[in-house]
């Protein structure tokens, strides 16, 4: 940050696109002026903690037995179409018609999501039950979509994807991925990057464009709009039987296998972490996925080039030895040392360590929480100091976020108390509701309506709340058959 770059002006709780906006360039998470709408640059400081995203998914995807396997970003125009309730997707869809000057004899596609490229490959690679179960996936890919409107980690016409593509014998072991893609969902996401949601089961009208069922973890961005975060699908047969992954059962018979697909959103996670976990001094990061841990930070005097030179000195000694168990920067930039903390700050950094000529008298440093005070630490007890200082930091940042997501949840029992919420609540509302299933989507509609853009989110998964036995519906009074989750969306 040179001095004419202001850190982030825009306060978090007032207005939080702008905010977001300021974070992701000024904590130079992304480069958004790469001409093309909706495509964006991954900077090294963003880069680095997406990677982190990546490495942790893969960890756990492959300890379930996932191996990773790399299909092209193309697909053939037959195969985009030949699961009709998938093949919704089209609209969205970008082709390659063109070749230099010529028009191409066979355009192809380059899809949002990979059923159409993979599962033409898995109908030759299946021939028998004994090749089951299957569970591949691929990671650091980008794929493609045409978004109208596009914001950083949020929607974008090319964006970052992982997916897992699952075949199995019979429905139970699809059922059984899908508790263990919820489990991924908490491990990585909730444990790892500290970010609160809540599990739904999707209403049919809303669910995954072919499968039979779509589960997703939902948080919430400061502005109370749901976030998807991921989502897994039970596909059923369905795609088995579009796209001829036929096998030889026990019996010998011909049986479609059963599918599930797992796709956590890069981004979505991303933004997750900027928006929930942020303040107004910009980015805030779980201890373990700082691109830097620890910045030592020399305050010296031109005046005294002496005891500056001691100073610089010291540091270096502090910076070789944290460096063997931390991501360790010594910031002798020639800046003030109040900018340096500014920049740091907005960038996440979690620690901070400042060394000037009293603690340089002392044997000590001063050591400071990117979320919490500053304090004076002797070197000697410093190693000691910083790992109980991390538990802290990382336990402060997951109470903060568990508490922003409880305060962000109310209850309604009527449309009219939803929609007086619904015009300054800015997050989750539980509702009484009719049926999730397609009969459950007029209300939906007549909902959104009224409340101007609030809709059913699902109900809770694993364990879906109870409903109690007199209450009926917020908008059609029948009987209430559950409690689902409401709240506005990207
Ligand atoms: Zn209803």
């Amino acid at each position: 940050m040179s001095k004419n770059q202001k850190g982030i002006t825009a306060p978090k709780d007032q207005d939080f696109s702008e905010w977001y906006t300021q974070v992701v360039q000024k904590a130079e998470l992304a480069d958004i002026r790469f001409g093309l709408a909706g495509f964006i640059v991954h900077r090294p400081w963003g880069f680095f903690i997406i990677k982190k995203i990546y490495e942790a998914l893969e960890k756990e995807v492959e300890s379930q037995g996932h191996q990773a396997f790399l299909f092209p970003r193309a697909v053939k125009e037959e195969h985009l179409t030949k699961e009709a309730e998938h093949a919704g997707f089209i609209p969205e869809v970008l082709w390659v018609s063109e070749a230099g000057t010529k028009k191409m004899d066979e355009r192809f596609a380059l899809p949002p999501t990979g059923e159409a490229q993979i599962y033409p490959t898995y109908a030759m690679w299946f021939r028998s039950h004994r090749d089951l179960p299957f569970k591949g996936y691929q990671t650091r890919i980008s794929v493609f979509r045409n978004e109208m409107t596009t914001r950083p980690f949020l929607r974008g016409r090319e964006f970052l994807f992982f997916e897992t593509h699952d075949v199995f014998n019979t429905h139970k072991e699809a059922l059984d991925q899908i508790q263990l893609d919820f489990e991924t969902c908490e491990k990585v996401i909730r444990q790892k990057f500290k970010i609160p949601f809540f599990y739904f089961k999707r209403p049919v009208w809303d669910k995954f464009m072919g499968a039979d069922n779509t589960f997703t973890p939902d948080t919430l961005m400061p502005d109370g709009k749901r976030n998807q975060l991921a989502s897994t699908h039970d596909l059923g047969q369905n795609f088995a039987k579009a796209y001829d992954i036929k096998i030889k059962n026990k019996d010998e018979k011909e049986q479609f296998p059963y599918q599930t697909c797992f796709g956590p959103g890069i981004w979505r996670i991303m933004a997750a972490i900027i928006g929930v976990h942020g303040d107004d001094q910009g980015l805030v990061l779980p201890f373990d996925i700082a691109p830097t841990q620890i910045v030592i930070i020399p305050i010296t005097f031109a005046k005294k080039p002496e005891l500056s030179k001691k100073i610089i000195q010291k540091c270096k000694e502090l910076e070789k030895k944290l460096s063997k168990d931390y991501r360790v920067k010594f910031d002798d930039r020639d800046f003030s040392p109040g900018l340096k903390y500014n920049e740091w700050e907005m960038k996440g950094v979690p620690l901070r360590v400042e060394i000037g000529p009293r603690d340089l008298e002392k044997d000590s440093v001063m050591l400071a929480l990117r979320v919490g005070e500053k304090s004076p630490v002797k070197i000697k007890s410093l190693d000691s100091k910083i790992k109980s200082k991390i538990k802290e930091l990382d336990k402060s940042i997951e109470n903060n976020a568990k508490h922003y997501m409880d305060d962000r949840v109310r209850d309604a029992k009527y449309l009219s108390e939803l929609t007086k919420i619904m015009k300054k609540h800015r997050g989750f509302v539980r509702v009484p509701w009719c049926s999730i299933e397609k009969d459950g989507e007029k209300c939906d509609d007549k909902m959104r309506e009224e409340t101007q853009g609030a809709r059913v989110c699902g109900t809770l998964y694993p364990k879906e709340e109870k409903v109690s036995k007199s209450s009926t519906c917020i908008v059609c009074k029948k009987a209430a058959k559950h409690i689902v989750y409401v709240a506005k969306s990207y």
